[in-house]
């Protein structure tokens, strides 16, 4: 898919970004006839997109977020006929088990909201938990089930996408890197890059994690946190269940070859950088509540990001560059606990041993939900990021509504909770989510 054809000197829009949010966003622009480019530093796919635990689920997140994740859900359902491409998708539900009872209680009060959707959620007893996976051992006061839940192959999907897109006419660009967004009159009038600049009075900045330093220069101040999230792939086993499964210490799916992609339930690690410190007021609350989860990390992160501020060096230069970012190590002890944890709930499945492990940068908003939507200056700037450790199984529909803002003005969805200026607003309350 990468080109080094010269870039196009114009275009309707461009997307800045190829992880699953922009190729969803450039593949519904190109359905609606837009002519679209898409800009990714890297390769498709290869940062967060690629490198999820591959759940796409309705439950336990903030409910505003229900409308979007229904409607992503029934994009999935259809998304390989749609793009004409395997992407792994197993409707198997999703499940997240409880031991202690205030767990139980925000399920059974979840339920209520998603039944109020219309969704298919439930709560499960310990017999109802044997019956859906009789290989799962443990004392467990219940579950929360939603079966119309799945999962799927991340890269692949993200790649499906890409490829849509482009069979449409997007030029999908790699290896080359948005540098800046240039404006006139208040109003974006070009996109730069290393290999050249192509006017557009469209910019939709979905680069994840990044997305924080390509709003600054604009007096757009985003906030995020990076959180590095590990996974570990094992060897086949036979068949567990097609079930994703959350538990409090593991989370896991299987994969259609047999094998386990393993996730440390909901702890997180943060390597601490300059950045660390940013919108710290708007952060703290949420990091009170959950400190037990968070592991900070100081190492070559934060002298690698010290080193990129000195004034002349090619890292104050090249703000996207930074070599440290593309590769975070995976937490070694993380990997151990989490594959202890599993043998521990499925003491009977069999040998099983560790293949592979890596890690991503999940890009956190205060609130943990997303920025979705246009800002009053620049106009013609969309910001689809943010997505808080959920935006695989959103990016179908976060893309979509990228879409239609560039190219209608206006959304099938309300997104208006999702608004960039909430944080200026002080409209944001805390994280909701369940797990
Ligand atoms: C370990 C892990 C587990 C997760 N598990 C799940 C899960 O089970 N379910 C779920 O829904 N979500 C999950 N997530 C979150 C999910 O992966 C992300 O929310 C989602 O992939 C975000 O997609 P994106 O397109 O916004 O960003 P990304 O996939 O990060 O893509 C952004 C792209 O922009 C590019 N870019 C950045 N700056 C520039 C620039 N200046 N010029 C050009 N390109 C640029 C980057 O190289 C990158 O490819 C998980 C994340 C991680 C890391």
């Amino acid at each position: 898919m990468a080109t080094k054809e010269a870039l196009p000197g114009e275009a309707d829009v461009v997307i800045v970004g190829g992880g699953i949010v922009g190729c969803a966003a450039a593949y519904y622009l190109a359905k609606r006839g837009a002519s679209a480019v898409l800009i990714e530093k890297d390769e498709i796919g290869r940062a967060q997109s690629g490198r999820n635990w591959g759940f796409i689920r309705q439950q336990g997140r903030h409910p505003l977020e229900l409308p979007l994740m229904i409607e992503s859900n029934r994009i999935w359902s259809g998304l390989e006929r749609e793009l004409g491409a395997d992407v792994e998708w197993v409707q198997g539900g999703n499940l997240a088990l409880a031991t202690v009872p205030d767990r139980m209680a925000l399920f059974e009060a979840w339920c209520k909201t998603a039944r109020e959707h219309g969704l298919d959620t439930n709560v499960l007893t310990p017999a109802e938990l044997t019956q859906l996976i009789p290989d799962l051992h443990g004392e467990w006061l219940g579950g929360m089930y939603t079966q119309s839940d799945g999962h799927a192959e991340p890269r692949k999907a993200t790649q499906a996408f890409a490829c849509a897109a482009a069979a449409h006419g997007v030029r999908i660009v790699e290896r080359c890197t948005v540098e800046s967004i240039g404006t006139t009159n208040g109003a974006v009038s070009e996109v730069a890059t290393d290999r050249g600049t192509i006017r557009t009075r469209m910019a939709i900045a979905a680069a994840g994690a990044w997305t924080a330093r390509l709003a600054k220069p604009l007096g757009l101040s985003l906030p995020v946190r990076w959180v590095r999230s590990t996974v570990a792939r094992t060897t086949p086993l036979r068949k567990v269940t097609d079930v994703g499964v959350w538990a409090p210490s593991v989370a896991f799916r299987q994969r259609r070859d047999g094998t386990l992609n393993l996730g440390g339930g909901g702890w997180a690690d943060h390597d601490v950088t300059l950045d660390s410190l940013r919108h710290a007021r708007l952060f703290m609350p949420n990091y009170l509540k959950n400190r037990s989860l968070f592991q900070f990390h100081v190492g070559s992160p934060l002298f690698a990001d010290a080193i990129a501020r000195l004034p002349g060096s090619y890292g104050r230069r090249h703000p996207f560059a930074a070599k440290w970012a593309l590769e975070p190590a995976p937490n070694p002890s993380k990997v151990k606990w989490t594959f202890d944890e599993f043998r521990r709930l499925f003491p009977t499945v069999g040998d099983m041993r560790i293949t592979e492990t890596w890690a991503g940068y999940i890009d956190a908003t205060p609130d943990a939900i997303p920025v979705i939507g246009p800002v009053d200056r620049p106009r013609g700037f969309v910001f689809a990021t943010g997505f808080s450790g959920h935006g695989f199984g959103l990016g179908p529909i976060a893309g979509r509504l990228a879409a239609e803002l560039a190219a209608d003005g206006k959304t099938s969805l309300d997104i208006r909770g999702f608004r960039f200026s909430r944080f200026a607003e002080g409209a944001i309350g805390e994280p909701r989510s369940v797990l």
